[in-house]
């Protein structure tokens, strides 16, 4: 732990938010190591890590997986608009500063529906003055709020790269396979999928557990195979990309990262006696 001065505890900066409840961008949160999440969140965190001790590790590829798509697209595809659903509270490579990085003209519309991202959105906000940023308080099951309102910010005349990372996991099938297509369908020729998801194929034993962790506290959770995940794509009449659908630390590495730490040991540490 460093010695840094700690940020206001989020309970006590946002009294509103109902605290009872892990929230999966704030569990995502404490993989990360990061500090906007609630001892409830730490405590799904714990339970989830005791079920699947290398969980750390799969966000954090997860999350690296993203920089490289948003970097590969952004740089050899030519992509200068991103549509990122399930975004996730704010961390130290968004996606608008990846591709802002490449082309300072990237315009990024940012959207989640959990209330702590909400609060955290200015951090997204941030864009270079050639570029533009936008975050959009909506749900995923409501793609016409959405398309609707990245409209103000994002040209659908012009390839888009929808970004669905980590997020239909969280999706019954009844609504992720048609939000995903009207999704899709509002995507001009040349516009991107980005997409991650957990699955069972790999690790069952201890994924399956994870999964009995987070439907005991409420949340939707689907394992999809990859069989039923490159649906999203083929139903949609998209192209794979090479390599496919693989594990996201084998799509395109570039060793970039460094290597991952289990989240800060303090900030973990009580939670055993938390009571979940
Ligand atoms: N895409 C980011 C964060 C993944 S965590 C990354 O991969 O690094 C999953 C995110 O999806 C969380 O922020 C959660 O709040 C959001 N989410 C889950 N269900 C959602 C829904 N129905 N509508 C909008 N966002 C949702």
């Amino acid at each position: 732990m460093s010695s840094e001065v700690r940020e206001q505890d989020p309970e006590e900066r946002h009294t509103d938010f109902d605290n009872g409840k892990a929230h999966p961008a704030r569990v995502y949160d404490v993989f990360l190591g990061g500090k906007d999440n609630y001892p409830v969140d730490r405590a799904a965190a714990a339970a989830a890590l005791a079920a699947n001790p290398r969980g750390y590790l799969d966000v954090r590829h997860n999350r690296d997986f993203l920089r490289r798509a948003v970097k590969r697209l952004t740089g050899q595809a030519g992509i200068r608009q991103y549509l990122d659903i399930g975004t996730g509270l704010p961390t130290q490579e968004n996606v608008h500063e990846i591709a802002q990085r490449l082309a300072p003209d990237s315009r990024v519309v940012y959207v989640d529906n959990d209330p702590v991202v909400l609060a955290h959105a200015r951090a997204l906000l941030t864009s270079g003055p050639d570029g533009v940023t936008d975050y959009i308080d909506a749900d995923f099951n409501d793609p016409d709020l959405i398309l609707e309102t990245a409209a103000r910010t994002l040209d659908f005349e012009q390839p888009i790269a929808l970004v669905l990372v980590a997020i239909l996991h969280f999706v019954e099938d009844a609504e992720a396979h048609s939000v995903v297509r009207r999704l899709v369908e509002a995507l001009s020729s040349g516009s991107r999928l980005v997409l991650s998801h957990l699955t069972e194929d790999l690790n069952a034993e201890n994924v399956r557990a994870v999964q009995r962790t987070y439907t005991e506290r409420g949340f939707t959770f689907v394992l999809r195979s990859r069989a039923e995940v490159e649906r999203f794509l083929t139903d949609n009449g998209l192209e794979v990309d090479s390599p496919g659908v693989v594990p996201v630390h084998h799509w395109h590495p570039d060793h970039a990262a460094p290597v991952p730490e289990r989240p800060d040991g303090d900030r973990l540490a009580d939670l055993d006696t938390i009571d979940q």
